[in-house]
């Protein structure tokens, strides 16, 4: 096959402790998975079914453990927004998948951000119109190197935080999660065949926030290591 141009290369996350990468496939995002973060956003905490957005894959910014990586500040908001959140990341392809068989699914975990141009996110939510523009833009999914499960197992009650300047912004559990993983998945697949290499996150706690430039983030999930970013 030939290319009118030389096609952009796979967009993959490293894997912890390891020289393979994961190749990164599509990426969904959980809205409203934490009671209190649906209260702040001016929801509602009940059961409601899950519900999803999607970032294109080049939206990944990989941060590598130990480093602290840029985080460019993205045009047209003055509202730019840190959301923690649990990283499912898919190994095995299915659809209509039972919730007693989601986790044989999943490959492994990891720690991202789901960052957010909030204020153009809410102008599209009130006009009922698609949150591209306030969810999908480049450098919206930063991402810690992933954890197999072999390694790791399935996290469900960890810690899960953030700290903006060294102040704490965001601080929960897992357990806390509205829809749990395997609900998650279960629901999700669906509407959508999930295949290997695409990323799940997972929705985020209270707490999420405004950013200024020059502000540095740290944050992390219980057993899955950290990350570390400064707004450029
Ligand atoms: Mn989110």
């Amino acid at each position: 096959m030939s290319f009118v141009f030389e096609p952009e290369p796979q967009v993959a996350v490293p894997v912890a402790g390891s020289d393979q990468s994961f190749p990164v496939r599509r990426i969904y995002c959980v809205g409203r998975n934490y009671a209190a973060h649906a209260r702040e956003m001016g929801g509602d905490p009940d059961r409601e079914p899950p519900f999803f957005f999607c970032k294109p894959a080049s939206s990944i910014l990989v941060v590598p453990s130990g480093a602290t990586v840029d985080l460019p500040y993205p045009s047209q908001t003055q509202d730019y927004q840190h959301e923690i959140e649990l990283v499912v990341a898919i190994g095995r392809a299915g659809r209509d998948i039972a919730v007693d068989a989601a986790l044989g699914h999943v490959w492994g975990y990891g720690v991202g951000l789901d960052m957010t141009r909030r204020d153009l996110q809410i102008k599209s939510r009130d006009k009922g119109r698609p949150w591209e523009l306030g969810k999908a833009f480049d450098a919206s999914a930063p991402i810690a190197p992933l954890h197999a499960v072999a390694q790791v197992g399935h996290p469900a009650v960890g810690s899960i935080w953030l700290d903006v300047d060294g102040v704490t912004r965001q601080r929960s559990t897992l357990d806390k999660m509205i829809w749990s993983v395997p609900e998650v998945i279960a629901n999700l697949s669906g509407f959508f065949e999930l295949r290997p290499g695409d990323l799940i996150y997972t929705g985020t706690p209270e707490g999420v926030g405004k950013l200024e430039r020059g502000q540095q983030l740290h944050g992390g999930v219980e057993g899955l290591g950290e990350l570390s970013l400064r707004v450029v």
